[in-house]
């Protein structure tokens, strides 16, 4: 607690986080919990899901209310239903110790009447989706005129949903001296134009990803034929009696028909993805985190920002377009110091990825056998056996104990075993006597050559753009220092750098930015020898000048591994990409 004082916290507030058991503040809370409550700085902070940012702006956001005040003082922008009744949740938490503080959750595909009955009581703090609070504020249900701050949780979520008109709308409501807090988890250039417009000398913060690969996370990977995904997947579940999962696959209609597959295979499964109503994603969600759900079949963006606990597992069925998403993904378990489980079914096409994944994360995938009938099927009988140990008799059992134990009288103790067994896993003991071995051979995994030079394809398919920076020869600028920047301050490692030329004032040179969200944003505040290293995004002259397929330099130029000097650098929607607020210029020269 003493570390939340010295960040300004006090009295109710600090006892209700007390009571949820935080200890220490996370390093987005540290950053910036002291910006809220001090001087009125806007804020713009780039932090992943799962860092806590909830707190980071409630805490703070709550301790300024002016409770005599009646009027709607902070307001909450998140991208969707599920998140927005989070966050009220966590804010109610914060505030318990605070009767007076009253919050409120606004959000489509619930009733608005309800929603404005709520608001005509009074609300200080008002959590809100986009589309419902327009709504709302077109209806003249909602005033906004006295919100002194608003928050942007997920900004770059909510664009991505089209919430931009929206956003837009709402801003120019709110009075011009409100604060605004900009969160997102990357800053793609709908983002910035947002923060450009909106904010006004803004704060820039940006903290670490969240414990990439936690300890408690073990790594395990099936290669399987690709026809071959679903059984493993539908086996691997088996196989886990108690298994408590998010399985994430590529798109909804995947999602959709996985989990229908393994609903007709008996496993209590749903699916969530962007084409369900809201009523639908609250009734999946409640079956799922009421465990009545044993696995849940998402999209990467519709189980983004969802907080469900205790997961003992998390399944790829595919592995993600970009890497990076993999430790999104399984930082979801192994929580709280629980050990998790993360799982990757891939195709022997698959193996690349799986060793950039293994290099970002810097761990080993653990190689796995796909479990065969009998396997399942003595992972199914003694998870039972288990539960029946453990379970207490019933009480009200007594008034039959006397028939049933007639009934039985004749049977061995092996032969009710059998009985019993085989009466309730019939059919999975019928389903598995025979079952095709799904695991390749050694060879195949190994030595599989065509695939393997698909594989070595794939990876060496390099789609460059050309930067620009604003240091040169006259610098004392070498190849050697842009790898050693771009290394260190990019997210993902072994980035593939293409050709590099230095010239007197200036740098070009080529890398490979898919899976990089934002690119540039990631040197917003570095140096070289104490001039800016100011990037910019150079387009087709450059790559016209260098007539297609020339090529420069020589040697190796990748940090890390083999390098294929291709020059296919077009980018295809021919778009520049602005630096963040555009404040920052290139360094004046003598
Ligand atoms: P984000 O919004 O960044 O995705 P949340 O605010 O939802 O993250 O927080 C993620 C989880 O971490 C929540 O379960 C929250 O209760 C917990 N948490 C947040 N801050 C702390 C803290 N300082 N100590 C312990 N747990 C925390
Ligand atoms: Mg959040």
């Amino acid at each position: 607690m003493e570390k939340f004082k010295e960040l300004g916290l006090e009295g109710e507030i600090l006892k209700g986080i007390e009571d949820l058991g935080f200890e220490v503040p996370s390093p987005v809370q540290e950053k910036v919990i002291p910006v809220i409550l001090g001087e009125e700085n806007d804020l713009v902070a780039l932090a992943q899901t799962g860092t806590g940012k909830t707190a980071a702006f409630g805490l703070p956001l709550l301790q300024k209310l002016d409770t005599t005040v009646e009027a709607i003082q902070v307001l909450i922008l998140s991208p969707t239903r599920e998140l927005c009744m989070q966050i009220g949740k966590d804010l109610e938490n914060y505030a318990k110790y605070r009767k007076d503080i009253r919050v409120a959750c606004v959000y489509g595909g619930a009733d608005i009447r309800r929603q404005i009955k709520q608001l005509e009581r009074g609300v200080h703090v008002l959590v809100a989706t986009p589309g419902r609070l327009c709504d709302l504020i077109k209806r003249g249900a909602v005033q906004i005129e006295g919100v002194r701050a608003v928050v942007l949780d997920e900004a770059d979520e909510m664009l991505n949903m089209g919430f931009k008109e929206d956003l837009n709308f709402i801003l120019d409501e709110t009075p011009a001296t409100r604060n605004t807090y900009l969160f997102s988890a990357t800053m793609p250039r709908e983002v910035e134009r947002i923060a450009k417009n909106y904010l006004h000398n803004a704060k820039e913060i940006s903290v670490g990803k969240k414990n990439q690969g936690a300890d408690t996370v073990r790594h395990e990977y099936y290669q399987v034929r690709a026809k071959d995904g679903y059984e493993t997947l539908h086996r691997v579940i088996d196989c886990a009696p108690d298994m408590y999962a998010i399985i994430f696959v590529r798109t909804k209609i995947d999602a959709r028909d996985i989990a229908r597959k393994l609903q007709k295979d008996g496993i209590d499964c749903d699916a969530l993805h962007g084409d369900l109503s809201q009523a639908q994603r609250d009734e999946v969600m409640e079956r799922f985190r009421g465990k009545r759900l044993k696995v849940l079949v998402a999209t990467d963006v519709a189980a983004r920002g969802l907080d469900v606990d205790n997961l003992t597992h998390v399944i790829n069925y595919n592995l993600p377009e970009d890497v990076e998403s993999y430790t999104h993904r399984s930082g979801r378990t192994g929580r709280a110091g629980r050990e998790g489980v993360s799982v990757a079914i891939i195709n022997s096409k698959e193996k690349g990825k799986l060793r950039r994944i293994e290099n970002l994360l810097k761990k080993k995938f653990q190689y796995r056998e796909v479990p065969g009938g009998e396997e399942v099927c003595r992972a199914q009988l003694l998870y039972y056996a288990d539960k029946i140990l453990a379970v207490e008799p019933k009480e009200t059992l007594d008034k039959y104990q006397q028939d049933l134990f007639e009934k039985f009288i004749s049977l061995e103790k092996e032969e009710l075993i059998q009985k019993l067994i085989s009466y309730e896993f019939g059919k999975l003991l019928k389903k598995y006597a025979s079952v095709e071995d799904l695991n390749l051979s050694d060879e195949e995994r190994h030595e599989g050559k065509r695939s393997r030079r698909e594989s070595r394809q794939e990876e060496s398919r390099y789609e460059f753009t050309t930067f620009s920076v604003n240091v040169g020869r006259e610098d004392g600028f070498t190849p050697r220092d842009l790898m050693a920047i771009i290394n260190a301050n990019t997210p993902r490692k072994g980035i593939e750098i293409g050709g590099i030329r230095i010239f007197e004032r200036n740098t070009k040179f080529e890398v490979d930015i898919r899976g990089i969200d934002s690119f540039m944003s990631h040197f917003r505040n570095v140096n070289f020898n104490g001039l800016p290293f100011v990037l910019s995004e150079v387009r087709d002259r450059y790559n016209s000048e260098r007539g297609g397929r020339r090529e420069y330099g020589g040697g190796k130029r990748n940090a890390t591994a083999n390098n294929k000097w291709r020059s296919e650098n077009r980018r295809s929607d021919g778009s520049s990409r602005g630096r963040f607020g555009e404040k920052k210029k290139g360094k004046k020269r003598g």
